[in-house]
């Protein structure tokens, strides 16, 4: 049988997201419980797919089957597609797998010509809301389908407006629509050297074109990298009869959310404009009114309404986002899905549905998208400047946290300041899709247009971005770069701050500080501790991130890196001298310089972390990071090691390395200096006695040898290792316990991963390294070419951020398997920066891994990426 590209919404249901979009799964699913659906049909993701196999072209045996389709819903609704008297229109929507809001295109009224509009007006007497509609249609398909600028037809209605000497578009008559949509075709012509096609048919082949088009736009493009949404997935379209909110003042659309996405709390929460078509409110042209009026304005809709959507949520169990249109006094529903909602939503809605009944403590833990943590986890205002600070405005908090940064006005500055290293706010009259590079990378966005369900409010609350929208007050003039609201005018590059969580804007930077977490947060976090088998550590150099880590729930150091310890200006100096020391004894004398600044932060790890593992790693500085540059620097350390600045100049010269990521770094350094190992091994050993002394904890220090692919290199420096702590252990009279394992990161260690095994007591897996010399590029510089890779769909994602599974990935779990079957006891775990990264946990639960190891601020994320990777896949 040929395959079935088309299904009536009555044909599917909820579980049929992969093939039918969420949108299309979920429409047919309120059809099959009778909800009021206008009908319609989907065509699938299927055919999105094959479109992009064949070239980018709708077969014919598809255009064919949609067409079938059309007769069934003209059939269904009695109404017929491009006919005078009793004209059939729709909607066509794309609805992929996974809601990606606003990065697809949307046309409405579609099947409008000249002749079915008079139709229109005749059938419904209406013919301002006929020719409102026919407008609208042209605007659009111009626009999705015809990619004209936009801009383009909104100066022909501002004109239009401002002849007419009228604020709102809902002012202009039905003549004025008339002459518009004259104007409309004309400008058309213009740009697209053809007539604008009145042919229903061609219409709508050409929209649903244009929507499996959007699925490779440059803004869904970069939507789905930052949410790891596979290119092949594809986009189902959604074609559906018509209904219009926009035929009059006992109509109207809006949105809403059965909790709200910002906070979470259990109420109806939303927002509809009379009059008006869904891209109105979403658009955030016109500034809509809350849901809890139309109890005012329609008792019956509004009460038919909360019935419904009692009733979906009771059916997802989860808080749903829903669109509505009232046409003539009937409600009908367009659309139903699982909320965005802001972390803290997320995290309240999840621990009431627990207590409410409706799911268990597992399911609440799948339900909190890890990464979404991240905005909870970072700063807010500190209290005190906020309470001097002077508000200059205040708009809609639509998307929570605290912000400061320099204002811009274009996503284009916001990429470019921000690559300059400064923080950027955004501001806007209203965002729009396009802005999302420029979304992205601020601090925080403001925008004097829309309301919580505008663009800007639901894509920053999606990134948890903190955003502040609909500010009526200020006026934006991009030509100046400048806005006002009243006397105070903000240029590019003045400071400014947001608070989102109130809606306040304030004309400074006001300082921020840590969050602190609790309630909802610590009991999920709970349930997700009780269901994961991963351990999570933190990656800590001092005492500092070591206690933030521990005050994120981490059990462990999994790696302390000791050459960062020396990054401030009083210790570099002795790092430096140690690295360009030419003999032992010049060497000698710099270790001992270094000693107790290690020992000293090593007491400091031992004394926050108690008995929990300390994995401390070797030096591994790669050389350029620490040589010395500067001219005093240099005269201070060639006097201190008794020669001419000249002569040092000429070892600065020597150790000058063509590529220091694969120079003389990690163990390489302690093979050719084990003095170096000695001193580090002193250091630790004598912090873990003295620690031991202080306050009676049994420690069990880990001592990691970094950059190994070799195990007669492993086993070199290990004797050095051994010999002096268990000189020192002896010498101290006491028993203590160590441990001394290595770093697999060069691919070689992981291919003789079995011989390195008998020689460790532990891998830690450095996917930084290794993926940098799988992929034989460098860590520092992939940046500036992997965007090519991205554009051109070589790679979907930066395997820097994202363990590469099927290369990087498969040295992993060979090197596991290879490992624990030379060394039952081998403990495994990550220290790349993969270690907190969701996807990436869940590969390293699934290998069989005992830990990961994540900076502070990622420890929660990996608690609950780990949890639910035990929940879906148990080991
Ligand atoms: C690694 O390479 O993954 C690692 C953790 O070490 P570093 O980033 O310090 O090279
Ligand atoms: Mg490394």
């Amino acid at each position: 049988m040929s395959t079935k590209y088309v299904y009536l919404f009555s044909e599917g249901n909820k579980e049929m997201r992969n093939l039918l979009g969420g949108k299309g799964a979920n429409l047919a699913e309120m059809t099959s419980v009778g909800m009021p659906v206008p009908q319609g049909f989907t065509v699938t993701t299927e055919a999105c797919t094959r479109y992009y196999d064949d070239g980018r072209k709708i077969a014919p045996e598809i255009q064919d089957e949609i067409f079938q389709y059309m007769a069934k819903i003209e059939e269904i609704t009695g109404k017929k597609f491009g006919d005078k008297e009793n004209p059939l229109l729709v909607s066509v929507r794309s609805g992929s797998r996974a809601s990606m809001p606003g990065m697809m295109d949307t046309i409405l009224n579609l099947g409008l010509n000249d002749e079915v509009v008079e139709g229109m007006a005749a059938k419904t007497g209406n013919p301002r809301f006929a020719y409102d509609s026919y407008r609208r249609f042209i605007q659009m398909f111009s626009d999705v389908v015809m990619e004209q600028p936009k801009t383009e037809y909104e100066k022909l209605i501002d004109e239009m407006k401002e002849k007419r000497g009228v604020s709102l578009d809902t002012e202009l008559t039905a003549e004025d629509l008339k002459e518009l949509v004259g104007q409309f075709k004309a400008r058309y012509k213009q740009n697209q050297g053809v007539d604008f096609p009145a042919e229903p048919k061609t219409q709508l082949i050409e929209a649903v074109r244009a929507v499996f088009r959007s699925w490779d736009n440059p803004r869904a493009n970069t939507y789905r990298r930052m949410n790891e949404i596979p290119y092949d997935w594809g986009t189902a379209v959604n074609v559906q009869s018509m209904v219009f909110g926009n035929s009059g003042n006992n109509s109207g659309t809006g949105v809403a959310f059965t909790r709200n996405p910002a906070t979470g709390e259990k109420a109806l929460f939303g927002e509809y404009l009379i009059n008006a078509q869904g891209e109105d409110v979403v658009a955030g042209i016109r500034t809509p009114s809350p849901i809890s009026h139309l109890e005012e304005q329609m008792p019956a809709v509004y009460r038919q309404f909360v019935e419904i959507a009692t009733k979906l949520e009771n059916h997802y169990l989860d808080m749903q986002d829903m669109e509505f249109t009232i046409e003539d006094g009937k409600l009908y529903m367009l659309q139903t899905r699982n909320g965005k909602r802001t972390a803290a939503a997320a995290l309240k809605v999840a621990v009431d549905l627990v207590d409410e009944g409706m799911i268990d403590e597992k399911e609440a833990v799948m339900r909190v998208e890890p990464k979404q943590l991240d905005s909870l986890l970072h700063p807010q205002f500190d209290p005190a400047a906020l309470a001097k600070a002077q508000i200059i405005g205040k708009g809609l908090a639509a998307s929570p946290g605290a912000a400061n940064g320099q204002v811009v006005f274009t996503a284009e500055e916001a990429r470019a300041w921000h690559d300059k290293g400064q923080k950027v706010i955004l501001v806007r009259l209203e965002t729009s899709p396009e802005d999302i590079e420029g979304m992205v990378v601020a601090q925080g966005i403001l925008t004097a247009r829309g309301g919580m369900t505008s663009h800007a409010a639901v894509v920053a609350r999606g990134m948890g971005t903190c955003c502040v929208s609909g500010l009526g007050d200020m006026v934006v003039d991009y030509d100046k770069k400048q806005f006002s609201i009243g006397d105070v005018v903000k240029k590019e590059g003045d400071f400014i701050s947001l608070d989102g969580s109130t809606g306040n804007v304030y004309g400074e930077a006001i300082p921020t500080v840590d969050a602190s977490i609790s309630g909802d947060f610590d009991r999920l976090m709970t349930w997700a501790d009780n269901a994961r088998q991963l351990e999570v550590y933190a990656n800590a150099d001092n005492p500092h991130d070591a206690k933030q880590g521990s005050d994120f729930g981490s059990e462990g150091i999994g790696l302390c890196r000791t050459e960062h310890m020396f990054f401030e200006p009083s210790r570099i100096r002795a790092m430096r001298e140690m690295i360009v020391a030419r003999d032992v004894d010049a060497r000698k004398k710099a270790l001992a310089k270094i000693l107790p600044y290690q020992q000293g932060d090593f007491e400091g790890l031992f004394e926050v972390m108690g008995e929990r593992p300390v994995v401390i790693r070797f030096l591994d500085p790669p050389l350029h990071e620490f040589l010395p540059t500067d001219e005093g620097d240099i005269k201070e350390i060639a006097g201190d090691l008794g020669i001419t600045p000249e002569a040092l100049h000429n070892i600065i010269d020597g150790l000058h390395e063509f590529n220091p990521m694969m120079g003389h770094r990690g163990v390489r350094l302690t093979v050719s200096y084990p003095e170096i190992a000695e001193m580090q091994t002193t250091a630790v050993i004598k912090a873990a006695l003295a620690v031991h002394e202080r306050t009676g904890a049994h420690i069990v220090p880990q001592i990691m040898i970094p950059l190994v692919g070799e195990v007669k290199e492993l086993k070199y420096v290990k004797n050095f290792v051994v010999a002096t702590a268990d000189a020192l252990i002896k010498e101290a009279g006491s028993n203590m316990q160590y441990e001394v394992g290595t770093m697999i990161e060069i691919p070689r260690a992981a291919i003789v991963a079995g011989e390195i095994a008998k020689e460790a007591d532990f891998f830690s897996f450095g996917t930084n390294d290794l993926t940098q010399m799988t992929f034989g590029f460098s860590r520092d510089d992939a940046g500036k070419f992997l965007d090519y890779y991205y554009e051109n769909k070589i790679y979907e994602s930066d395997p820097f951020a994202h363990l590469d599974q099927s290369g990087v990935g498969v040295l992993v779990k060979m090197a596991a398997e290879q490992g624990r079957a030379a060394n039952p006891h081998l403990h495994l775990g990550i220290c790349g920066e993969h270690g907190g990264d969701p996807t990436s946990v869940e590969f390293c639960h699934s290998v069989g891994l005992d830990y990961v190891s994540c900076s502070p601020f990622r420890v929660p994320i990996a608690r609950l990426a780990a949890a639910q990777a035990a929940i879906k896949n148990p080991r």
